[in-house]
């Protein structure tokens, strides 16, 4: 049995840090959307007891490190699955870029074997399993756009923004989540106006959702890579209505009411950088 699983990427409209917690993590409030830039996750049920991981990008592991691996192994070892699965990877979102693409192929991977092994399971389970791998895996299972709270695997999810593009630029930068935090000054930081943005979002206000674009680790990413910070300064010298650092970045990107004003972006950042997509803003949950 074969199946294709499409794994779209999620940018973060709003991220905030409240507060570090005794276990280590942070809590966080964030509102994540989905964008059709998508990676393809082929399932091929195995007769043999095995997880097979096959990659068409060289740099991201095909070996149990991948998110994807650990999501088949969790299933595997928790229910009573006969055979196993080959797992091929067709990679077009970014890799550390801020964007959840490891999350996402993971996600996939639960959603789609949930399916071919029969196993039953709810997306909330689906979930609960996920945030064993990754923060961002719970909301990945769903798609669509939600506040996440907690580590973020506390979900709320809201209407979809009104239909517009998003046009995503990825330096090669690479920042270390983990080097960010330990940048983040939590006592001194502008904090993003959470309720506004999903005010916005509720009442399809364009404008307002560009207006309340915010991410606390612009700061200290900008610190580690200042050409994001050039990226972000480029796009809205080009006419950009609202941009902003998607996760703990590298990647920018702006929104665009219309397909003609994402291209006029799009084409004055070709002239810096590789790395620039133009994608529609998803927003609505997987069916
Ligand atoms: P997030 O937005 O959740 O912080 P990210 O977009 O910054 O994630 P990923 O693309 O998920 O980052 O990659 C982070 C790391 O995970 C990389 O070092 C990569 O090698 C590893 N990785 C494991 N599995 C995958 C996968 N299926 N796809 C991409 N990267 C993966």
């Amino acid at each position: 049995m074969h199946k294709v699983v499409k794994a779209p990427a999620k940018i973060n409209l709003t991220l905030d840090v409240l507060r570090k917690r005794d276990d280590g993590y942070h809590d966080v409030e964030m509102v994540m959307t989905t964008v059709d830039l998508a990676d393809r996750i082929h399932l091929t049920l195995l007769a043999e007891d095995e997880i097979r991981v096959e990659v068409n990008k060289g740099h991201v592991p095909a070996n149990k490190n991948n998110l994807a691996y650990q999501a088949a192994r969790l299933l595997k070892d928790r229910y009573p699955v006969k055979g196993g699965v080959s797992i091929y990877i067709d990679k077009h979102i970014p890799v550390s870029a801020g964007l959840a693409g490891g999350s996402t192929d993971a996600a996939a991977v639960l959603r789609g074997l949930n399916d071919m092994w029969s196993l039953g399971l709810s997306l909330e389970e689906l979930a609960d399993i996920g945030l064993e791998i990754g923060s961002d895996v719970p909301f990945c299972v769903f798609g669509g756009t939600a506040v996440a709270r907690g580590r973020g695997e506390d979900l709320t999810f809201i209407s979809s923004p009104p239909p517009c593009w998003v046009v995503l630029a990825k330096p090669p930068a690479g920042v270390s989540t983990k080097d960010i935090y330990q940048r983040l000054n939590l006592d001194q930081m502008n904090h993003p106006d959470t309720e506004a943005m999903i005010q916005a979002i509720e009442t399809k206000n364009f404008k307002e959702i560009c207006n309340n674009l915010e991410n606390v680790m612009e700061p200290a990413t900008f610190e580690l890579a200042p050409e994001v910070k050039k990226i972000k300064q480029r796009l809205i010298q080009f006419g950009a209505e609202g941009t902003v650092m998607s996760g703990s970045g590298p990647t920018v990107f702006s929104l665009a009411k219309t397909e003609s004003k994402a291209y006029r972006l799009y084409n004055g950042l070709k002239g810096f950088m590789d790395g620039v997509f133009v994608v529609r803003l998803l927003g609505h949950r997987h069916e």
